[in-house]
């Protein structure tokens, strides 16, 4: 697949725009969400709205998700907004309740992706239903848990594949929350150079700040597009709120972009 194909079930923004997919960390009320949803939907390259409605925390009795009750809300954004929806699948029972919600792309987290069987459990789900599904990278650098897990949607029947590239976990926490190891991915594109690659600055960072560096470095490497995490309120975030940034710092971040090709 080559970010032409992409075009096909993806609304691509005008040309001199990467793509970008953006909302909350979490879902965390349905009034949170529109908002959102609406602030976004004024930033052109914007065309597909995430939320996190079941959350692979690290630690328990953190925050976790509002779970299905939230999948409603997402159909309401796409109603009202025309965006698309997008969030996190880890089990069968998500793609199930996510399928029947009419969500538009799921995608695989990092912690999932670094498990086969959850992987696999996905891919089973899928069988028979061509949805477009983004794959994040393991959260330990093995560039084969990341192609494997590719692999097990596209022999599920996904035929819509995208990667997302957020870092990956190290002991000592330096300038980012996770490295970026650019060589991985651009690994992955040299072996699969149709297949579409977005970055997450928020998760590789970790820190609003250096979101844009970490954007401009992906466009720099012919990245197809962003995924950032963007709240009304971020420091009040009840997940990853030191990462997020507002609608209008987004629309500042893309606007800033030094693009070395037109994305059409
Ligand atoms: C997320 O996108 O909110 C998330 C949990 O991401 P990751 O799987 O990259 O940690
Ligand atoms: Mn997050």
């Amino acid at each position: 697949m080559n970010i032409d194909a992409l075009n096909e079930w993806l609304p691509l923004p005008a040309p001199g725009t990467p793509l970008v997919i953006a909302g909350p960390c979490s879902a965390e009320s349905e009034e949170q969400v529109l908002r959102t949803a609406h602030a976004l939907k004024e930033i052109p390259a914007v065309k597909v709205f995430r939320a996190g409605i079941w959350k692979p925390r690290t630690r328990p009795n953190n925050f976790e998700g509002l779970g299905e009750l939230a999948l409603p809300w997402l159909a309401k954004v796409k109603k009202e907004t025309g965006l698309l929806t997008t969030t996190e699948v880890a089990t069968a029972k998500h793609v199930e309740l996510c399928l029947k919600a009419g969500i538009d792309i799921l995608w695989i987290g990092a912690r999932t992706t670094a498990n086969p069987f959850s992987v696999q459990e996905i891919a089973d789900a899928l069988k028979g239903v061509d949805i477009p599904v983004m794959v994040k990278n393991p959260i330990n650098a093995d560039l084969q848990l990341w192609i494997g897990a590719l692999e097990r949607m596209n022999q599920a029947g996904i035929s819509k594949l995208v990667a997302i590239h957020r870092g990956f976990s190290v002991a000592e926490k330096l300038e980012f929350r996770n490295d970026p190891l650019w060589r991985i991915p651009m690994e992955l594109k040299v072996k699969f150079p149709e297949l579409p690659l977005l970055c997450d600055p928020s998760h590789i960072t970790g820190k609003r700040d250096l979101v844009q560096k970490v954007c401009q470095k992906a466009m720099d490497l012919d990245m197809n597009g962003l995924i950032i995490e963007t709240h009304p309120d971020p420091e009040k975030a009840w997940s990853d709120a030191s990462q997020q940034v507002t609608p209008e710092k987004l629309l500042n971040i893309i606007s800033s972009l030094a693009l070395k090709r037109e994305y059409s």
